[in-house]
């Protein structure tokens, strides 16, 4: 059966790594909603409309196209056509958008979107709030977490891979401030759904907690 994979957590714990191996071997569709979330905060920073107003953002998002393209390692991501897998990753758009993602207008046009893509199952869905809202009836819902040390350290290595030498003091700050709006905005704040699975990844390589999540989706 082609099930609905649901995999939430904080900033940094794993998720789009693992989530993408599941995928991988499951030979479901990978969908990261996080990057819908970045490629709407890019596009709102880019056109100047307020990251705050949700009827400006809600008018901006009747026209915008947000699409993904297999590609390796990264899935493509495209804003109007126009790729923006890197340009959603800069440090602008991280510190920008839980702004725009705790916005009411937003949330609602962006889980339409999800539930459409995820509709027909054969997903494995990544964010904060997949188990909570977008896909209640998941029938794995997994919520990965670790400690703020190890997810600060675990992005100082991959913005060393990029030439980004950002200290690990900041990293941790923007991660603990991030996920504290994300965790108290108003409308499906980052939380873990009462039918998920915690899984703490301080300790585990990602190989563990791929083979852990994958004997959780067979059984
Ligand atoms: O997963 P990623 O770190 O790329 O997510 C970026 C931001 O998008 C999160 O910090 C959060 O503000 C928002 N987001 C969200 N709901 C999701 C996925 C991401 O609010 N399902």
């Amino acid at each position: 059966k082609e099930l609905q994979v649901a995999i939430d957590g904080p900033a940094s714990a794993g998720k789009s790594t693992v989530a993408k191996k599941i995928a991988h071997r499951f030979k479901y569709v990978y969908c990261d909603t996080g990057a819908m979330y970045r490629t709407v905060t890019l596009k709102a920073m880019r056109e100047n409309v307020a990251l705050d107003d949700p009827e400006a953002l809600a008018k901006m998002l009747t026209k915008t196209e947000i699409t993904f393209k297999p590609g390796n390692p990264e899935q493509l991501v495209f804003l109007d056509g126009q790729e923006v897998t890197m340009a959603i990753r800069q440090p602008d758009v991280t510190n920008n958008v839980s702004t725009v993602a705790a916005q009411g207008t937003v949330r609602a046009d962006l889980t339409n979107r999800q539930r459409q893509i995820a509709e027909a199952g054969g997903i494995v869905m990544d964010g904060r709030d997949i188990g909570t809202s977008v896909l209640p009836d998941a029938e794995v819902k997994i919520f990965l977490v670790a400690s703020v040390e190890e997810r600060a350290q675990r992005r100082f290595k991959d913005n060393a891979e990029k030439g980004i030498h950002t200290p690990i003091e900041t990293l941790k700050k923007e991660i603990e401030t991030r996920d504290h709006k994300d965790s108290t905005r108003a409308i499906s704040p980052l939380t873990q759904a009462k039918d998920a699975i915690r899984l703490d990844t301080t300790a585990l390589s990602i190989d563990e907690v791929v083979a852990k999540i994958s004997d959780i989706i067979v059984q």
